[in-house]
């Protein structure tokens, strides 16, 4: 775990957090300032900053896949969701342990790049 990291945790259960799925590792949780109906983070138990943080293949394609889970147990998996990881400045990362954002619930606006 890193020092000072929310998401680890969160991940550790040490601070709450609206579980919407968990495994061995990764968890997934609510956002705590939702932009959509759904919007729910997935984060790997395991401490990586970001998308280019060296992340086991195995660990990034269980994560990905995790995806599915939860838009399954959301109620979107058919009607659709975006699937967003910033990574760095630029895209305004804020939390600096990867995690991945599912948004979804609503008509989103075109594939542009921003939300
Ligand atoms: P990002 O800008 O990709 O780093 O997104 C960080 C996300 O974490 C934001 O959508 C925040 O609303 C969310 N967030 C920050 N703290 C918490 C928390 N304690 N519980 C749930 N979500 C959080
Ligand atoms: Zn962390």
């Amino acid at each position: 775990m890193a020092e000072d990291c929310i998401f680890c945790k969160i991940a550790a259960g040490e601070i709450p957090s609206t579980k919407v799925y968990e495994d061995d590792l990764v968890c997934a949780f609510e956002d705590l300032n939702p932009m959509m109906p759904v919007h729910v983070l997935i984060v790997p138990k395991e401490h990586h900053a970001n998308i280019g943080d060296n992340i086991p293949d195995a660990l990034m394609g269980h994560l990905f896949n995790s995806v599915k889970k939860v838009a399954e147990l959301k109620g979107i998996a058919e009607s659709g969701y975006r699937v967003i990881v910033n990574t760095g400045d630029d895209a305004c990362q804020t939390v600096h342990h990867v995690h991945v954002h599912v948004l979804g619930g609503a008509k989103m606006n075109d594939g542009s790049p921003a939300l």
